[in-house]
């Protein structure tokens, strides 16, 4: 079987590293960002970080050099700060520069997104003005279901299809909010300003309980994160909308986060030479 992640330490094919670590793993998911294998526990997955990105519902694709190890370190130290006030995630550990150990979880098929400032969809589907305060955050869902389009969906659609329980709904609505308001102190204390973001929650069996937990990532992929000073946009938009310096905007966050890893690491060995 092919496998096209590389190496997260040597940027090896996936093929060659496994060849060369002497293992197999077994690919449970790869989605556009991050592939997903089996872990070295039951219940747990390793999350590698590509360096592909998409936008416009995979209409437009790239790739921005680094960015997995970025995104990758960022995660970790948001949902590291996250699980430390208390908001469960899928998180355990990073096991190196492109992947992190992380809790088997079932996904609820639902995206949330929370919006602080007018951006993105919500400005064209309303003609409003990008950058306007919005006087209360605004929680949305949409059903992830890539070939549909992620349509906006209700609380009804949620509970009518099965998806998620009342119950279920009311804790992600709470640790959403939880979560903005923890994230957009922690990207203010930084010179930036949280527009919006997307999470996805699973559930997980937890001594005999069943738990809602923070999944997948959070990193300029899927929050929009804009300069306070000079409203730059220093998130995926700098891709999506052809805005140049698009490596340079996810090292700065990085950066000012205090993790940036030396950059001749996320350099891959091919781009070192020339
Ligand atoms: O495009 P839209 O304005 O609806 O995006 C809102 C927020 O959700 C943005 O921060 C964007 O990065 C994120 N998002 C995402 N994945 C999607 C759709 C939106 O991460 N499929």
């Amino acid at each position: 079987m092919a496998i096209s992640a590389r190496c997260g330490v040597c940027f090896l094919r996936g093929t060659e590293m496994n060849f060369r670590i002497g293992h197999r793993r077994r690919r449970i998911f790869e989605g556009k960002a991050k592939v997903l294998f089996e872990g070295p526990e039951p219940g747990t997955l390793v999350q590698y970080f590509k360096d592909d990105a998409s936008a416009f519902n995979n209409q437009k694709r790239g790739t921005i050099v680094g960015k997995g190890v970025l995104n990758n370190r960022i995660s970790e130290y948001l949902m590291t700060k996250l699980g430390g006030i208390g908001v469960p995630t899928h998180f355990m550990r990073r096991l190196n520069m492109r992947e992190q150990l992380i809790r088997q979880v079932e996904i609820i098929p639902v995206e949330i997104v929370v919006r602080n400032i007018v951006a993105g969809s919500l400005a064209k589907r309303f003609g409003l003005p990008e950058g306007v305060v919005l006087p209360r955050s605004i929680v949305e869902f949409y059903y992830k279901k890539d070939e549909l389009g992620k349509p906006m969906v209700t609380d009804e659609h949620i509970t009518a299809f099965g998806w998620a329980s009342p119950q279920e709904i009311d804790e992600i609505m709470a640790l959403s909010l939880r979560i903005n308001d923890f994230l957009s102190g922690i990207f203010l204390g930084i010179g930036l300003k949280l527009v919006d973001f997307k999470l996805e929650f699973g559930r997980l069996w937890d001594n005999d309980e069943l738990r809602i937990v923070l999944a997948d990532e959070i990193s300029p992929d899927n929050c929009r994160l804009w300069d306070v000073k000079t409203n730059e946009k220093m998130d995926k938009d700098r891709f999506s909308c052809d805005l140049g310096r698009v490596e340079e905007a996810y090292q700065e966050v990085a950066r000012r986060l205090g993790i940036m890893p030396e950059v001749a690491a996320i350099t891959p060995e091919s781009e070192k030479d020339k």
